[in-house]
């Protein structure tokens, strides 16, 4: 397995960053996970277009162009042999002595590229079954909407979901309304076939999956509306789902133990997860 660290492809083995890195000392760091389908990379324009907000937001410098970056996903691609699967892409401030304030301009930024085959088989059978969901109390930094390293909430809330036999969690906020999920966007359709998910711009991470989806449900003449829903309006819902790089359109057949659409996945995201890579390949031509 080879992988790309500041410059060099390496062997998994022998790959590593500096102890001073800031992504290590202050999860200084910013990330990208994209699905990789009959070896082309799915929405990439989306991805990076998302990376170089997150770098702005954090004032980070890019590590590279867009062209050069997109050269480098590639060959770890190609180098791992992987036709179908996942590049993963992280940014970090670089390696300076641990102090709070930015380093110096001319400190370069860490990047590395890693990439794995997943077998598409696996995401067809957890779809076709549907997926345990649990609430957890939003406990995140308000800046959710900048893709950090620093997941350590989400990595709890993972856990706690877990535990409880499931496998996603969804943040409720104070008032009650979902956020999204611990590495998704969460959803809910109702009685009438609306389809319904937060709002980019209020408390979540904008999923270019989910960016993706709602380009497609419109273009398929469904309607999406794009507001808060509550945690008792979800247990009710016709059909949920999440949707993310790694899971694309996921059916929920649980919240908290409440069945929703009789504990089955549902017509209407069964349609959207077939339809999502039709959309998605002819998207990244
Ligand atoms: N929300 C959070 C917190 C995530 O971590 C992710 C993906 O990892 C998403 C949403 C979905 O984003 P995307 O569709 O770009 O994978």
């Amino acid at each position: 397995r080879i992988v790309y660290v500041n410059g060099r492809y390496v062997p998994y083995a022998e790959a590593s960053v500096h102890i001073d890195d800031r992504g290590f000392q202050f999860a200084d760091g910013v990330y990208e996970v994209c699905e990789v389908r009959d070896g082309r990379i799915i929405d990439e324009p989306r991805h990076f277009a998302r990376l170089k907000r997150s770098l702005d937001e954090l004032k980070m410098a890019a590590p590279m162009n867009e062209a050069c970056l997109s050269v480098v996903l590639t060959e770890v691609l190609h180098r791992n042999r992987v036709r179908s699967g996942l590049v993963y892409l992280q940014v970090t401030r670089g390696v300076a002595r641990r102090e709070f304030f930015f380093p110096a301009d001319d400190v370069p930024p860490t990047l590395v590229v890693t990439a794995r085959s997943v077998d598409p088989l696996k995401g067809e059978s957890v779809a076709a079954e549907g997926i345990r969901v649990v609430t957890v109390p939003e406990n995140r930094w308000e800046r959710v909407d900048i893709k950090t390293t620093g997941l350590l909430p989400n990595v709890l809330a993972k856990m706690q979901a877990k535990a409880a036999g499931a496998r996603e969690a969804w943040f409720v906020d104070r008032d009650g309304f979902i956020t999204e999920g611990g590495s998704s966007n969460a959803w809910i359709i109702s009685e009438e076939d609306v389809l319904i998910t937060r709002p980019a711009e209020s408390g979540i991470l904008r999923g270019v999956t989910r960016t993706t989806l709602i380009d497609l449900a419109r273009k398929e003449g469904l309607k999406v509306e794009e507001r808060a829903f509550t945690v008792t309006e979800a247990k009710v819902a016709k059909e949920a789902f999440i949707t993310s790089a790694t899971t694309i359109v996921t059916p929920v057949i649980e919240l908290d133990s409440a069945a929703i659409g009789g504990g089955k996945p549902g017509p209407l995201v069964k349609r959207l997860r077939s339809g999502f890579h039709a959309i998605a390949a002819w998207r990244s031509i």
